[in-house]
């Protein structure tokens, strides 16, 4: 785990699995319509719930590019944001996914969250290059944290695998 204050908050990037992470948030790496079926979406919905696939179903699409909160069933996070990134070659993915963040952070912050958990999102079955991911993420939260006065105190990526970490970290070493 390594970590960096900006303007007095938090920015943490870690190995880890984010449906075991007890930040009030974790940011699920949904689709339009989220239906939550493999990936990261599948492992929040096994362990927290079905409650959490009906209240998505309630909320039925989300462009891309905007995110949507629910609660997190049985999971120690109090919510799930449901970030709907880009998939890989569908145009402008850069913007979409920097937009998926910020998306995220805003009702993180609309919520007075304080802290949140973020996946490599459009990083897997999406299949964006990790190392595009990693600079739109990091970059995206250390503006965030820098530029807006925000209710949230950490924000955190909670990568996978070895891989995942390294670019983040690499990212992460140029803030
Ligand atoms: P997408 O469809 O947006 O690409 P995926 O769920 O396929 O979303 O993958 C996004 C990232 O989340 C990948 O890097 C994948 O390795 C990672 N991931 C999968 N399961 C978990 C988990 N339990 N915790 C953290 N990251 C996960």
């Amino acid at each position: 785990m390594q970590e960096k204050k900006i303007n007095g908050k938090t920015l943490r990037i870690m190995i880890g699995d984010i449906t075991e992470r007890d930040t009030d948030a974790i940011v699920n790496a949904a689709n339009n319509y989220l239906k939550h079926g493999g990936g990261v979406a599948g492992a929040i919905v096994r362990k927290g719930g079905q409650i959490i696939q009906e209240e998505s179903d309630r909320i039925g699409f989300v462009p891309t590019g905007s995110a949507a909160i629910t609660t997190a069933g049985s999971l120690k996070a109090k919510y799930i944001i449901h970030a709907v990134g880009p998939k890989w070659g569908e145009s402008q993915e850069e913007e979409k996914l920097k937009n998926a963040v910020l998306s995220s952070l805003r009702l993180a912050n609309d919520y007075k969250l304080k802290t949140i958990s973020f996946p490599a999102i459009s990083s897997g079955i999406y299949g964006c290059p990790k190392n595009m991911v990693a600079k739109v993420l990091i970059n995206t939260a250390a503006e965030y944290l820098k530029n807006y006065n925000t209710t949230l105190e950490l924000i955190e990526f909670c990568l996978f695998d070895e891989e995942s970490f390294r670019y983040f970290k690499e990212e992460f070493d140029k803030i």
